[in-house]
């Protein structure tokens, strides 16, 4: 792709960017502009209008490398084109649940879009245990509407295909097989982890049949172009309000396995879950926390089932709708590649690169290993047993199960 008129923006140049672009903001108004500083790739900036108008928008706009590293770690800047398009994409099949895209350059590799500075990370809030009655309905209805009408179940082969080949994501495809199908299974130099980790993290090293099914994931997740997935979907991709959710960051989206993405929400869950027994907190109110979370990723399944199916019902005539018995058959393994991929994701934040605040922000390391005990424990059985698991009480009853085995209850 040729960005020939590419350059990374200051703040200054993005307030004379946004001007120039007709429909955004009136000629004479006066532009505030702040890059936020916590993307991880890229360069998020907010553009507010002074005044009463409150008017604002985002610009993300991608580096030519990844911003936690630096240049040493080049990255194509076609990313901002994926996450555009599927934006785009998202925003018709399920509207209202991300962010509206204004504009997209190319040339600039940025996507203007709704300002969403209401809401906050769905990650933070999960920390302080704020609860979100409407997440698991939205999210519920985002994962089966996104995944299913992107699907072969939905669209026409030769379409679908087309599609593929536009969402053919190399780069971002290659981190993820990486950090979290590779790396985290041998004494990788990307590895970092907490030092009373090393015990057990030598054990996962040496487990053979752990091996053997990670790498069966891995190649799940490499093969299988099942739907176009979000590719990046855990709790810092998604921001929420006590009313609202709004999915973001979709530049790791590519055709992939769809248990990928629902593992992911569900993994993000559990590892808040974890990081909930590694905090000094009051028994009761730890309990009821996790009681909580437990009851939102039964309610997740529960609503995407219920969308899934009603879409496989609705389109009726399509050839897989009329094989008896396949519709119960593909939610099984969507099911099960959930678990698995919960389980890879749950380890991956403990052992590789890239962990989590939930667990990061306890500064205690032997507190915290408690919680990233728990979190591999979990995340081994969810792998293990994937394949024994028929309904998501299965999950949550196998998450109680080995909470119960691996932590005493002071
Ligand atoms: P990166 O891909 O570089 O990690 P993200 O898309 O995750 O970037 O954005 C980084 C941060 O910028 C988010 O955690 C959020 O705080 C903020 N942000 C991103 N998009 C929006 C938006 N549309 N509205 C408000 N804040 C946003
Ligand atoms: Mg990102």
């Amino acid at each position: 792709m040729s960005n020939s008129g590419y350059h990374v923006l200051s703040e200054l140049e993005t307030i004379q960017y946004v001007k120039k672009i007709p429909g955004l903001f009136s000629e004479n108004a006066l532009l505030i502009c702040k890059e936020l500083g916590d993307g991880n790739l890229n360069l998020v900036f907010r553009i507010t209008e002074k005044g009463t108008s409150g008017k604002s928008i985002i610009i993300k706009q991608a580096l030519p490398y990844a911003r936690v590293v630096g240049e040493s770690w080049p990255l194509t800047l076609d990313r901002s084109r994926i996450e555009s398009d599927a934006l785009m994409i998202q925003n018709i099949l399920c509207p209202g649940l991300v962010p509206k895209v204004y504009l997209y350059d190319k040339e600039m590799s940025l996507t203007i879009m709704e300002d969403l500075s209401t809401h906050i990370n769905m990650r933070k809030g999960l920390i302080t245990r704020n609860q979100y009655p409407h997440f698991a309905k939205h999210i519920g209805t985002f994962l089966a509407r996104t995944l299913f009408l992107t699907s072969d179940l939905a669209l026409e082969p030769q379409y679908k295909k087309q599609k593929v080949v536009k969402f053919i994501n190399l780069e971002l495809c290659k981190i993820t097989e990486d950090l979290v199908f590779t790396d985290p299974y041998y004494d990788a130099t990307t590895n970092q982890f907490n030092p009373l980790m090393k015990e057990v993290i030598k054990e996962i090293w040496d487990h053979a049949e752990l091996k053997l099914e990670i790498t069966k994931l891995k190649e799940r997740f490499l093969t299988h172009a099942q739907a176009l997935i979000h590719g990046d979907l855990h709790t810092g991709s998604i921001m929420v309000t006590e009313k609202d959710t709004k999915v973001i960051d979709p530049e790791f989206a590519f055709y992939g396995p769809m248990g990928f993405d629902i593992g992911n929400v569900v993994a993000n869950l559990l590892l808040n879950f974890c990081a909930h027994e590694g905090c000094s907190l009051d028994q009761k109110e730890r309990l009821q926390y996790q009681d909580y979370l437990l009851n939102i990723v039964e309610e997740i399944w529960t609503i995407f089932e219920k969308e899934f199916r009603a879409l496989w019902k609705g389109n009726e005539s399509s050839f897989y709708a009329s094989v008896q018995g396949y519709d119960d058959d593909y939610i099984l393994r969507l099911l099960q590649d959930t678990l698995g991929y919960a389980g890879c994701e749950m380890m991956r934040r403990v052992i590789g690169l890239a962990h989590v605040p939930d667990l990061e922000s306890i500064d205690d390391p032997k507190l915290r290993a408690k919680g990233e005990r728990l979190a591999l424990a979990i995340g081994q059985q969810l792998v293990l047993r994937r394949e024994t698991v028929w309904t998501i009480c299965d999950l949550t009853a196998l998450v109680r199960y080995i909470k119960n085995r691996e932590v005493d209850e002071d």
